[in-house]
């Protein structure tokens, strides 16, 4: 379709335009309903439909076993720095959190602020942040372990998950799931907001192995327990049913036309080559994560100035290659490269960043 730019925005981010182009086409009258996706009731069949498809759909895609659930909440992946520690850190026990930047920072003191005791079992804050630390100190009887699989603002990414003696691991997914195969046995819940690589934003996926429900205390307030989503299929209350049909499509997408998750990681690795090749430590392009922790989400670059890359971003965008500018906590560049970016944008990308190489270099 004409007039849609290459889309490299950080989140939200780029939709598949196969989805796009189904929303569009049944926007006015779902399923011959007579009605719009977004005014049939949430208690209809057809939303029924929609909800029970896309937790199978990912229950396939992860090859997950009936031990596990899918709930749809709410709150970004920013409640569920909260709803953790609430739902599985009792007062006088102990979670390890492993900070690599923004975002586990951020789930560091939400747990604080309730009070909650937090052991930080490794950070890379000593070097920027540019990698995934290899040596963990975890503790004897932690509650379970934080990690933020893929640091979409750092450009990081877990490619190898730490082994925790039988401890849950409790993963923030928000900028990689879905990226590529998952071994699902150690992890106790996953979660992920919607609008990096599932669909748009206003929803969360969690996926939940099911003996985690039986720990969580009675006394929480009802919308911020998974017991309450889990028992009621995500329906106590109105859901976000845009946002969890949009996220059924992307889910769709991924199996029917992308054709599952060992073909979409093929597709990914060679698109953060394409990007990753052009660039070294004495380059004209200075990658910023070490090389063994670089991210296939997010690709994070400096330029040899920063007015150079002010130049770069606002030249990309006059042809057609948006969202190229780092996150302003950190500057620089980044091309957050999602699923749903397609190998035509990349390339589009590699030939800009020659050519404005060799203008400029
Ligand atoms: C974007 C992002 C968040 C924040 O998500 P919200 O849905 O805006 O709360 C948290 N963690 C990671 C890894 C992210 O990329």
């Amino acid at each position: 379709m004409e007039n849609r730019i290459h889309n490299f925005n950080p989140g939200p981010s780029a939709l598949p335009l196969p989805v796009l182009e189904k929303i569009k086409d049944s926007f006015l009258n779902y399923q011959s309903s007579g009605m719009s996706i977004t005014e049939i009731s949430h208690r209809s069949k057809p939303f029924d439909d929609i909800i029970n498809d896309a937790k199978l759909r990912t229950i396939r895609l992860l090859n997950l076993g009936d031990n596990y659930d899918i709930l749809f909440v709410q709150g970004g992946a920013s409640l569920q720095f909260t709803m953790v520690p609430m739902n599985f850190l009792p007062d006088a026990a102990v979670a390890d959190y492993v900070n690599t930047g923004t975002w586990s920072t951020k789930a560091i003191k939400e747990a604080a602020i309730l009070g909650k005791t937090t052991h930080v079992a490794a950070s890379s804050e000593d070097k920027n942040f540019s990698y995934i630390p290899k040596n963990l100190d975890l503790s004897a009887d932690a509650a379970y372990v934080h990690i933020t699989s893929n640091n979409t603002i750092k450009g990081t990414q877990w490619h190898e998950f730490p082994n925790t003696n039988g401890v849950p691991i409790i993963a923030d997914m928000s900028s990689d799931i879905l990226s590529r195969p998952l071994d699902i046995q150690p992890f106790g819940l996953i979660y992920a907001g919607a609008q990096k690589n599932l669909g748009p934003a206003g929803v969360c996926m969690v996926i939940i192995r099911k003996d985690m429900l039986e720990k969580i205390p009675a006394n929480l307030p009802s919308m911020l327990k998974y017991t309450t989503f889990s028992e009621k299929n995500s329906l106590y209350n109105t859901p976000p049913c845009f946002s969890i049909y949009a996220v059924q499509l992307v889910l769709e997408w991924i199996e029917e036309t992308m054709g599952g998750l060992e073909n979409i990681h093929e597709i990914n690795v060679k698109k953060a080559n394409l990007l990753y090749d052009l660039m070294s430590d004495d380059g004209f392009y200075r990658g910023t994560a070490q090389p063994d922790s670089r991210s296939l989400m997010n690709v994070t670059f400096r330029l040899p100035s920063e007015d150079l890359e002010k130049q770069f971003v606002a030249e990309a965008m006059e042809k057609g290659l948006g969202g190229l500018k780092g996150h302003r906590s950190v500057g620089g560049c980044r091309a957050s490269i999602y699923n749903a970016c397609d190998m035509k944008s990349v390339e589009a990308l590699v030939d800009f960043m020659k050519f404005f190489e060799q203008k400029n270099g």
